[in-house]
């Protein structure tokens, strides 16, 4: 059976500093300042919503067409210079390819655009869920023709979005240590069955997610599904 290997968008295939750097210059706030209180959400276990409150912006939503109509989707320039490349190492390898993470529903057809060769893409805002909801995983897992969770590896930056709720799903949870959320917090947690700098020591080293399969494998899933 083939295993999958699936993608989370923000800081792991797309830099999102131009998307934050929108942000701020629609709110009339300098990028330092808004990054700042960026890093104090983050430390502190929060939301993209806290960085608003943090900065005392209460109708940050209202703003929303402003700074998606200045940032115009994604550009070419916003893909890590390692994700298509580890992409197409991936598939050469024999892996499918799904990307699926919380974003407005255009960045597909945009993802697509700039040249991304993956069997599933699909974003929340059209699948109607957003992780770390479990039914985005399912959702996700459904998408892929239901293969069997352990045999996806779900690639994320966030602990909280990515590695643990798609360990609870069953699948390889790789922490890719990049972004604010992939540096900030100084532990990998024991859910992650990998831990990596970049995607293309993710292409090297996928493999290691399912290396000590052949020693349990009849045995049942220990906690965090590691392997
Ligand atoms: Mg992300």
């Amino acid at each position: 059976m083939a295993r999958w290997v699936c993608l989370d968008v923000g800081e792991t295939l797309i830099d999102e500093t131009r998307v934050w750097s929108t942000w701020a210059d629609v709110l009339g706030l300098s990028r330092l300042t808004f990054m700042a209180a960026f890093g104090v959400a983050i430390e502190r276990g929060g939301e993209h919503r806290d960085v608003f409150e943090l900065l005392r912006v209460t109708d940050w939503r209202r703003h929303y067409p402003a700074v998606e109509a200045r940032y115009g989707g994604f550009r070419p320039e916003d893909l890590y210079p390692d994700a298509l490349p580890a992409v197409a190492g991936l598939r050469r390898r024999g892996y499918r390819i799904a990307v699926l993470a919380n974003q407005p529903a255009a960045r597909t057809a945009e993802l697509r655009a700039l040249g991304l060769e993956a069997e599933v893409v699909a974003m929340s805002d059209e699948l109607g869920v957003q992780k770390p909801d479990p039914a985005f995983f399912d959702r996700a897992l459904e998408l892929m023709g239901r293969p069997d969770p352990h045999d996806v590896a779900y690639v994320g930056d966030r602990i909280d979005n990515d590695v643990l709720p798609s360990a609870a799903a069953g699948m390889r949870a790789v922490w890719l240590r990049r972004g604010p959320w992939g540096v900030i917090p100084r532990e990998p947690p024991p859910q992650a069955s990998l831990v990596v700098d970049s995607l293309g020591e993710l292409v090297e080293r996928v493999g290691e997610c399912w290396a000590g399969d052949a020693a349990s494998a009849s045995g049942p899933d220990r906690p965090g599904g590691r392997p």
